[in-house]
């Protein structure tokens, strides 16, 4: 079994076919979907999804492009809907250099308060981070609560952040490009700390590559972490599971 760690499902990429989607996944072998909210109504969307299907979870969060509309208002929306049984996970958030649809300083100050609403709701926290390395690799070190870094694919200062705070490494599509440069990650990742996830509908694994991604696309993922880890892709399949209902809960033991 495979759990797709971070898909947005909710995203109207989805809405033609969001049945046939999750059909697909299940054929694939996927178990469980970790529905993501980027935005409060993408959060609304996806505890709705999960609310009415087995095998979805949802987060809920604010993303660091949308960080110049934190509020407030919206970080009480956000504690409601985090106490939410479907709601596993806090994200995603972080920081994003590269494009900075927000400035700089907002999106440090959205991340910082949902750092602290995740330790003070004791969930784990999904966490996006683009060319913004030394103060993600800071922020993370103070972090009170349990991180994933997803679609890992920073430099070596987020990654020894991470390795020192026991931080969650989730591996995209990205490994499967052939610009990936960063084999040595995929080997250097604790066993116990591996997870697997699409980021649909972005980034779609080759051989998809160009497509909009979807949940039973991660099965391309698993194969080439499996690939440079000489591992089984059931062992990495048993792993990434295990590591994932360790990290999100006992809901994520439920399936499609
Ligand atoms: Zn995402």
């Amino acid at each position: 079994m495979l759990v797709d760690a971070h898909c947005h499902l909710g995203d109207a990429a989805f809405d033609p076919d969001r049945a046939a989607v999750l059909a697909r996944a299940r054929a694939a072998g996927v178990g469980h979907i970790v529905v993501i909210g980027a935005t409060l109504p993408e959060t609304e969307r996806a505890v709705a999804l999960a609310g009415a299907c087995p095998g979805l979870s949802a987060t809920a969060g604010v993303h660091p492009h949308e960080a110049r509309h934190w509020s407030p208002a919206a970080a009480a929306r956000l504690k409601d809907l985090l106490t939410l049984p479907e709601v596993v996970a806090l994200g995603e958030t972080g920081l994003d250099y590269h494009y900075d649809h927000s400035p700089r300083e907002a999106q440090r100050h959205a991340f910082e308060a949902q750092l602290a609403l995740a330790a003070e709701v004791r969930k784990p926290v999904v966490v996006h981070a683009r060319e913004a390395d030394d103060d993600m690799a800071a922020m993370l070190r103070d972090a009170g609560t349990t991180v994933v870094l997803h679609s890992f694919s920073s430099g070596p200062g987020v990654f020894e952040a991470g390795m020192a705070i026991a931080a969650y490494f989730s591996f995209s599509g990205l490994i499967t490009f052939k610009n990936w440069r960063m084999t040595d990650r995929l080997t250097a990742c604790p066993p116990d700390r591996l997870l697997v996830e699409t980021d649909g509908p972005y980034l779609a694994p080759v051989p998809h590559r160009g497509k909009r991604n979807e949940p039973a696309f991660v099965r391309a993922v698993a194969e080439a972490l499996a690939g440079a880890r000489g591992e089984s892709i059931d062992r990495i399949g048993q792993r990434t599971t295990d590591n994932a209902r360790r990290l999100f809960g006992p809901r994520l033991a439920t399936t499609l």
